[in-house]
């Protein structure tokens, strides 16, 4: 390919536009928005649900295959994986976007369009994500594109909820990858404003009280499971959230008891904490274990003689770390130049998305939308609507361009 574009860490956007093959690439989404669409709505009427990403992951192996990746893989966490070989393996760039929605596996994933409009469980987070992935692949195919660095394609599983970030856990910490990932950049929801390079860190619980049970009446004084999450989600309640950086925590469910005059012997919660700064997070996450140590113990220091004991079993279930990739550092300026390129005033942002795993390993990462307009993300309801759709698959590929640069061998 003639190229002026010498191969380095960071091409600029300017450059990229200097050179025939990137417009070719980018005119592509322009030219083939129906064909995206189409293909977006496969992808997202193919179950998947947390811990259940197996069939979607299969279907995303195909289109790998199909459009000839090379080392296309699930691998052992369930992750889709699929390589864009370049002039070189470095630097090695991670596209990702996430396989799981939030919706369990007896949910009809099949999508409706209603005008502009797609409607279906996961259809914008993050099928639209993966359907970015698959336009980004054929456009560069289709342009005859070659890189300088080289790019992974991963789809991943467990980004939502209590799968707790293990895809992208496992394939940047123990995967056969983990070692050569330079770089990371993931397509999560829709837009074209939002560049998110602040991970928003949280801790999650859950927290089960057992004891000896009784009668309401007739063993009153026996320590009660229930009184004692009461008394610890009273404390936690009262929690002086700090002013400067954004902290909430939430108890999101509560079980226990079997009736309304039985003295339960078993009681549970679910608690959700963030915060903006990690050092905020963290002390947040040891008020809350205080709380709940100190609240089993109050309610256990009322009990009568001879009462057992009320039992505190207390299980982090989630961690997702806080921190940033620095807001001057090549990846973000250059995914602002590209949103600025695109028309847009671009926004940073902090949110929680795959891309808080590699920031907490020094990984330059950030997450961007993928294009388009939705809304109700993780409702039944979720929609999305794809007119717009090709500013957030051109920024897209300009990032990409950008940290792998274009090779300098004519073909
Ligand atoms: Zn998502």
């Amino acid at each position: 390919m003639p190229s002026t574009i010498k191969q380095q860490t960071t091409v600029s956007v300017k450059e990229l536009f200097a050179v025939p093959e990137v417009l070719k690439a980018l005119a592509y989404f322009d030219d083939n928005a129906e064909g995206i669409t189409e293909e977006h709505i496969r992808i997202s009427s193919v179950p998947a649900s947390p811990f259940d990403e197996r069939q979607r992951a299969e279907y995303l192996y195909r289109l790998f295959v199909e459009r000839g990746l090379e080392e296309v893989t699930i691998d052992a966490e369930g992750n889709c994986l699929g390589l864009f070989s370049g002039e070189s393996a470095s630097p090695l760039l991670v596209v990702s976007a996430h396989l799981d929605t939030v919706f369990s596996n007896d949910t009809d994933f099949r999508v409706q369009r209603r005008g502009q409009r797609l409607f279906g469980p996961g259809i914008s987070d993050d099928s639209s994500g993966l359907v970015a992935l698959i336009a980004i692949i054929d456009a560069l195919k289709i342009a005859r594109l070659r890189t300088g660095g080289s790019i992974l394609f991963v789809a991943t599983v467990g980004e939502e909820g209590e799968g707790n970030l293990r895809g992208v856990r496992h394939l940047l910490t123990v995967g056969p990858w983990s070692s050569r990932v330079d770089a990371f950049l993931s397509f999560d929801g829709p837009g074209i404003d939002r560049i998110t390079n602040r991970a928003l860190g949280s801790r999650r619980y859950r927290i089960e009280v057992t004891g000896s049970g009784g009668h309401s009446w007739g063993d009153f004084g026996i320590p009660n499971p229930i009184h004692a999450l009461g008394r610890a989600i009273s404390r936690l309640a009262a929690y002086p959230i700090p002013k400067d950086a954004r902290t909430t925590f939430n108890v999101g469910r509560i079980e226990g008891g079997t009736s309304v005059n039985a003295i339960p012997s078993f009681a549970a919660l679910e608690v959700d904490l963030r915060s903006a700064a990690e050092a905020e997070l963290r002390r947040l996450d040891a008020y809350f274990r205080r709380a709940a140590r100190e609240a089993v113990d109050d309610e256990n220091a009322q009990r009568r003689p001879g009462d057992q004991p009320l039992i505190l079993k207390l299980e982090l279930t989630g961690e997702r770390p806080t921190g940033a990739t620095a807001a001057d550092s090549p990846l973000v300026e250059l995914a602002i130049e590209a949103t600025r390129a695109q028309g847009i005033e671009p926004k940073l942002d902090q949110s929680s998305t795959d891309s808080n795993l590699p920031i907490s390993l020094g990984i330059p990462a950030i997450t961007l939308g993928s294009g388009g307009n939705a809304a109700g993300s993780h409702t039944l309801d979720e929609w999305y609507e794809p007119e717009g759709r090709e500013l957030g698959l051109k920024r897209g590929l300009l990032v990409i361009l950008g940290v792998t640069g274009l090779s300098q061998k004519i073909e």
